[in-house]
């Protein structure tokens, strides 16, 4: 009797191993991972940016930025800090102290924001101001370069931690008769730059046109579209369902401000703090709520672009899960972590994930439908990470 009970417990544990075999294997071809079109598995991206410099500017929104927890970009003409010939300007230190914080990174915005010519062969002719006046000038060969390249470059002197990948474009007035960039100067740019930002644009969406927003899976890196805030915006609208696009359509929403005033302000691009405080608050709100990820335009440009970019492959053999993930970009530049959610076993609740020699302990999630996954995040080309059951 005793015997007979031995042999049907080895049976069923037998069995019972063979099922969950079964169950596993079965389990092991549903099992799937993707890259996250947003850091963290967030709806959509805000980009916060104050073009030109202004001082007093930087000062409201680094005070802004450390009470909501805030991060921005300052898309700097170069002249504001750094002369052509290399000199710092009088401001310089404090911009230097502004930017240290680690709220703020900078983009380049040229070195003097004013029409660099054709080309870069040396020119001379005339442009008209907005005012009226006519402006004749003469340029040297090599000015163009000068104008985008040489401001990069002289600006990461004064601000030795940045990189200054970003570039955008300055609404300066172009020669008579012409409108926009020519062919020589957007080589220059792509040549030296990751992205460009323009100063409007439409995002498509599955045929819907939206304001201003980029769509991450189509972005077009050399003309990222922007919000331009004005004084005379019905702000609690405009502004405001400005954020609520970038969550409702999953994109990535760049605003754009020029200075920010203590007082109202009639009218133009220049913005009342009063204002810019209340758009920040609710930025910080949605992005304390896991809606957003509030990056700079440096830390959006590389995520979206390695995402765009990016291959993942999964393998399961037994209970480990294995998963390599490549981009076909420059690792020198590239190198963000995108987040990868990846589905784990049923009877998991931690796992073990290995990558790029470093070993973590993550928490198994539960889905709405019951499954489990994990989110990791995974800088691209670094060999292959290792999961198991933690
Ligand atoms: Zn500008």
């Amino acid at each position: 009797m005793k015997k007979k009970l031995i042999i049907i417990a080895v049976l069923l544990f037998v069995m019972s191993n063979i099922m969950f075999n079964f169950a596993s294997c079965s389990e092991a071809k549903t099992l799937t991972a993707e890259v996250l079109p947003v850091k963290g598995g967030r709806s959509g991206i805000v980009t916060i940016v104050h073009d030109d410099g202004d001082l007093p500017s930087a000062r409201f929104m680094l005070k802004e930025f450390e009470e909501k927890g805030l991060c921005g970009t300052f898309a700097m003409i170069a002249d504001k800090v750094v002369s052509k010939d290399g000199v710092p300007t009088a401001n310089a230190a404090e911009w230097q102290s502004i930017v240290r914080t680690g709220y703020f990174d900078i983009a380049n915005h040229t070195q003097s924001h004013t029409w660099y010519g054709f080309g870069d062969e040396g020119e001379s002719g005339t442009y008209i101001k907005k005012d009226g006046t006519v402006i004749e000038y003469e340029y040297e060969p090599g000015h163009m370069t000068d104008e985008i390249v040489g401001a990069a470059e002289r600006m990461r002197e004064i601000f030795s931690d940045q990189k200054i990948l970003c570039y955008v474009i300055p609404g300066f007035t172009n020669a008579q008769g012409y409108e926009g960039r020519t062919p020589e100067a957007i080589k220059i740019i792509e040549d030296n730059f990751i992205s460009q930002r323009n100063t409007g644009g439409a995002g498509d969406f599955d045929g819907t046109k939206v304001d201003c927003l980029n769509n991450i899976s189509d972005i077009d890196f050399s003309s990222l579209n922007c919000m331009m805030v004005n004084a005379s915006d019905d702000y609690r609208t405009r502004w405001f369902e400005y954020v609520d696009n970038i969550i409702e359509y999953q994109g990535w929403g760049i605003y754009c401000f020029h200075n920010i005033w203590e007082t109202e302000v009639p009218s133009g691009h220049n913005v009342a703090q009063s204002k810019a405080s209340e758009l920040f608050e609710y930025i910080a709100d949605k992005s304390d709520s896991g809606e957003l990820w509030c990056a700079t335009l440096t830390e959006g440009t590389l995520y979206t672009k390695e995402y765009n970019n990016a291959s993942l492959d999964m393998t399961v053999s037994g209970k480990q899960i294995e998963l390599t993930l490549k981009d076909r970009l420059n690792d020198e530049i590239y190198d963000m972590p995108l987040t990868v959610r990846v589905d784990v076993f049923k009877n998991w609740d931690k796992a073990v994930f290995e990558y790029d020699g470093k070993t973590e302990t993550v928490n198994v999630r539960i889905a709405e439908d019951g499954s489990r996954y994990i989110l990791v995040d995974m800088v691209p080309d670094r060999g292959t990470a290792v999961i198991k059951e933690g």
